[in-house]
């Protein structure tokens, strides 16, 4: 929001050498070694970091903090402040002169719906990227894969998906020799998906789709048609939320089950993610959990008095990350309810906590960015 003439004032430029040298710091650090307690305290000093520079920076975020008496550092994560996710519908927040914007995110496409807005800077984006790659190797390794993407090749064309096609272009640097499953109908595109599978049969692959779409356009299409794939050693990512699932009676075990029954595929990993926090994504391991990534964190609160919950017990997910400098977004309440399911303890060993998807908030707008295929797909990542 500010456009300042005089360039950035020496004080936020220690503020954000300050930032990146204890970012830098826990980057180093490995997500199974770091506890929930020590990543608390170092996300706690970047956090405060990042709370102070969006005020200097941007003038909404700074009426709000000042609005609920939060203009100083937090004493822990909890009481941080934290911004409602469709705020970035309604206002436009941004910690970057005009001419720092790099890229603009846009979580909603269509037209009934406001898009909620996210301005990069070159350095937002680039850290994005790199947690992202960072987080996505542990689950699919470094070796850039044979690609079998759930979708339309148009889908990545067409202006009005921004979100879903961010999601896919994002994933699709971490594939090679792509292959789009569907074509411009959202029918299965038989021949492409044949050379694929008679290439790569038995052999690493990665697949990706968005978690509707993938089960009702290519597994229940193909269980349909009397089809069975060998990609027995795909790696399967899928991502978007299981309300539509939900309603069809469809649980994890089920869409496991019959990912297995018909691409032959055994490593079936969901990750849940914000395009307001694009790169910290919380990836499900091998135990099938959600974890928060090392430059994250997540907090549930009540629904009616925003109180932290306990461990296991059902609220709002509030969502902190360690990466925006060019947009006030480092904590932010979601409109999606969960829990935390485990603080240190996941037998994968990966540390911190682990979560659980339980819905969406009742009578919140529909954020859909694909929503002529499903009203909850959301692009969690670009
Ligand atoms: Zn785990």
């Amino acid at each position: 929001m500010s456009e300042q003439s005089s360039g950035t004032p020496p004080n936020t430029i220690n503020l954000l050498a300050d930032y990146e040298s204890q970012l830098n710091q826990l980057m180093q650090l490995d997500v199974s070694t770091v506890s929930q307690a020590d990543k608390s305290s170092y996300l706690l000093n970047i956090l405060n970091c990042l709370h102070q520079h969006h005020q200097h920076q941007c003038q909404a975020y700074g009426n709000i903090c000042v609005a609920n008496q939060q203009q100083q550092s937090a004493s822990s994560l909890a009481t941080l402040p934290y911004l409602a996710v469709r705020l970035f519908k309604q206002l436009e927040l941004r910690s970057i002169e005009t001419a720092q914007i790099f890229k603009v995110l846009q979580s909603s496409g269509t037209t009934s719906q406001t898009p909620a807005r996210v301005f990069l800077d070159k350095a937002t984006s680039a850290r994005q990227s790199k947690t992202l790659i960072n987080i996505l190797q542990r689950t699919i390794g470094k070796q850039r894969l044979p690609m079998l993407i759930i979708d339309s090749p148009s889908i990545v064309k067409d202006p009005k998906f921004s979100a879903r096609a961010a999601g896919i272009q994002g994933l699709a640097f971490f594939g090679r020799d792509h292959c789009y499953a569907l074509d411009e109908n959202m029918q299965l595109n038989w021949p492409a998906i044949e050379v694929f599978s008679a290439k790569y049969a038995d052999k690493p692959v990665l697949i990706f789709g968005f978690t509707f779409m993938l089960w009702a356009y290519f597994i229940q299409v193909l269980k349909q048609q009397n089809k069975q794939l060998n990609l027995t050693q795909a790696i399967v990512l899928h991502s978007g939320g299981w309300k539509k699932l939900e309603e069809q009676k469809v649980d994890n075990n089920t869409f496991k089950a019959q990912i297995k029954h018909t691409i032959g595929a055994n490593k079936v990993h969901n990750f849940y993610g914000m395009a307001e926090q694009v790169g910290t994504i919380f990836v499900e391991c091998a135990q099938g959990h959600l974890h928060a990534p090392l430059l994250a964190d997540v907090i549930v609160r009540n629904p009616y008095d925003f109180s932290v919950c306990e461990m296991g017990e059902q609220g709002i997910i509030q969502v902190l990350s360690a990466l925006p400098t060019s947009y006030p977004g480092f904590s932010l309440l979601t409109e999606d309810l969960g829990r935390i399911t485990a603080i240190d303890t996941c037998p994968c060993g990966q540390l911190g906590k682990t979560i659980a998807i339980d819905g969406r908030l009742p009578q919140t707008e529909v954020r859909g960015c694909s929503d002529t295929q499903t009203s909850e797909t959301r692009g969690a990542v670009a």
